[in-house]
């Protein structure tokens, strides 16, 4: 069932422009088609009753709750290539409230403004990867923020994924466990994390945490972390 974020007003609901272009080009919509339509964390059963302009009338709410448990932050540094696109859209569909895209000490890719189009388009992912899972709110992707200032600022349970502590550190799956409602997890960028950084990360409460014993590119160590979490938070 094709799914959309959009604006319920009564028993009528209605999507953006470009997504209702997007519905009948690409999406091909009927007219009595059922689709979703979820807006402020609640989804709604529509059924388009008009193709121009398109427009839907409400059937009912949608109860059962798509967002998993632990609202979970996921900072990481930025990467080369499309990589951050991957860590989004992944972590989209495994259920991560927010992005925050970190400068840190060996970050290569350094962002060219505060609202460049890789931060736009990383939004756009996420909105188009939390419709096509079905997801009740679209992830935010935050400004682009120093290491310093998220690690002072991080809500919830503080997790740093340290290749440092791969091999003899605490499993990310004892934190898992805990049943936390809030958590952020760092991830490092290709060269990892310096030891400054991490005697930083820990003085501000982040506790390291290993991945497994073998050490993972960093897009799938922000894939992997994530689904852990988030799927632990869902037993
Ligand atoms: N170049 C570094 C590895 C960096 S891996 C080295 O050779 O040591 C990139 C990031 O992924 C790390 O900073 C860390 O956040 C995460 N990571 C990768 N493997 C990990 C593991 N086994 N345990 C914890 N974090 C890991």
């Amino acid at each position: 069932m094709q799914h959309y974020f959009g604006h319920i007003q009564g028993k009528t609901a209605s999507i953006e422009e470009g997504d209702a272009l997007r519905a009948k080009q690409v999406k091909r919509i009927e007219l009595n088609e059922q689709v979703e339509i979820a807006e402020g964390e609640r989804v709604y059963l529509c059924r388009c009753c008009k193709l121009h302009p398109l427009s839907f009338g409400v059937i009912a709410e949608i109860t059962e709750t798509r967002e998993a448990p632990l609202k979970l932050t996921l900072a990481f540094s930025l990467l080369k290539g499309d990589h951050n696109e991957l860590i989004v859209l992944k972590g989209t569909e495994l259920g991560v409230t927010r992005f925050v895209p970190l400068v840190s000490a060996r970050t290569v890719v350094v962002p060219k403004g505060k609202e460049d189009n890789k931060l736009l388009r990383l939004r756009k992912i996420a909105k188009e990867g939390a419709e096509q899972c079905r997801r009740s709110v679209i992830p935010e992707v935050s400004d682009y923020s120093a290491f310093d200032e998220v690690v002072e600022k991080a809500a919830g349970l503080r997790l740093l994924a340290y290749e440092e502590a791969a091999i003899h550190g605490e499993s990310i799956l004892e934190y898992a466990l805990k049943g936390e409602s809030e958590a952020t997890l760092l991830i490092g960028p290709e060269g990892g994390f310096t030891p400054k950084e991490a005697e930083l990360a820990i003085q501000n409460g982040f506790h390291p945490v290993s991945l497994g014993k073998r050490i993972l590119r960093a897009e799938t160590a922000a894939i992997a972390g994530a689904a852990t979490l988030l799927l632990a938070s869902e037993r």
